[in-house]
């Protein structure tokens, strides 16, 4: 399976890359990744699932610019395996995070370590992004103990199965408050840099505050959707995942991203596709 790609990117203000590598890997309940039932009875449903997915990558991205380096989201750690790991989160949690999740992830596949490979230390990094705050994106975070981290406000203080407990002790993120924008697709807003190449943009569904980080370079656009959807055909077909909170939202959300896919070359980056090497290394875009 593959690790890691690293891809020149040409920004208006000079050159960068766009870096994604996997932090192990997951499987997930069938049903959990593909929903069976509405919003309310997929749950039941993935938990009474007994097929798992193929195990799937745990995306962290990191955008070299020339305003600064943004990692977005931390992956998981080697830790996550271990029989106790969800006990402070108590019982229910704790069944559900053992019994639908599957993890393999060894320390040196962590997001500090793989940084450290690709030439990147702790004060390199300008900001580190969450698209949400499930497990297997804030799970690096220890990483980062002192780096700037930027959170929506809305998941901040609306968050679904966020493991509190795992958390950091120092963990205190900068909260975001997206804009409401006359932006022709994206209705809430956020750009995080000078030049408007980076933005985080509002995608609810998985969660009510998930967000996509938007990366404008002079040939394509890129979208690091998190867990818009868990692969490219969901997104074409409209394909709510199981794990999703909101599955209205969600659908709206895909919609958002298609329009805005027809105005815009535009290369689409979830956190657990196994294709999104091929797609960023051959610049396949959503046509
Ligand atoms: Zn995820």
């Amino acid at each position: 399976m593959e690790q890691l790609i690293s891809k020149p990117v040409r920004f208006l203000d000079g050159d960068g890359f766009l870096h994604g590598f996997s932090t192990g890997r997951v499987s997930v309940k069938s049903r959990f990744r593909t929903a069976k039932g509405g919003q309310y009875l997929s749950k039941i449903n993935f938990l009474m699932d007994n097929e798992w997915t193929e195990y799937m990558p745990i995306m962290v991205w990191v955008i070299d610019h020339p305003e600064g380096v943004f990692v977005i989201d931390t992956g998981e750690n080697a830790q996550v395996s271990q029989p106790d790991y969800f006990k402070q989160e108590g019982l229910v949690l704790s069944y559900i995070n053992t019994r639908s999740f599957k993890f393999k992830v060894c320390e040196e596949e962590e997001v500090g370590n793989q940084l450290e490979r690709l030439g990147y230390q702790q004060h390199d990094i300008s900001k580190v992004i969450l698209t949400h705050l499930h497990l297997d994106h804030f799970d690096g975070l220890h990483y980062f103990d002192k780096t700037e981290i930027l959170v929506n406000r809305l998941e901040w203080q609306k968050p679904s199965f966020a493991l509190p407990s795992l958390y950091p002790k120092w963990f205190q993120p900068r909260l975001v408050d997206l804009n409401s924008t006359d932006n022709q697709f994206f209705s809430h807003y956020a750009s995080l840099t000078r030049s408007g190449e980076i933005a985080l943009v509002h995608t609810p569904g998985h969660t009510l505050g998930h967000c996509s980080v938007l990366v404008k370079s002079r040939e394509l656009h890129y979208m690091l959707a998190g867990d818009v959807t868990y692969d490219q055909n969901q997104l074409v077909n409209n394909i709510n995942a199981g794990g999703h909170q909101y599955f209205r939202k969600s659908l709206k959300t895909i919609s958002t991203i298609k329009n805005y896919s027809q105005a815009n070359k535009l290369v689409y980056l979830p956190s657990h596709d196994n294709d999104v090497f091929v797609r960023l290394r051959n610049d396949l875009y959503l046509k």
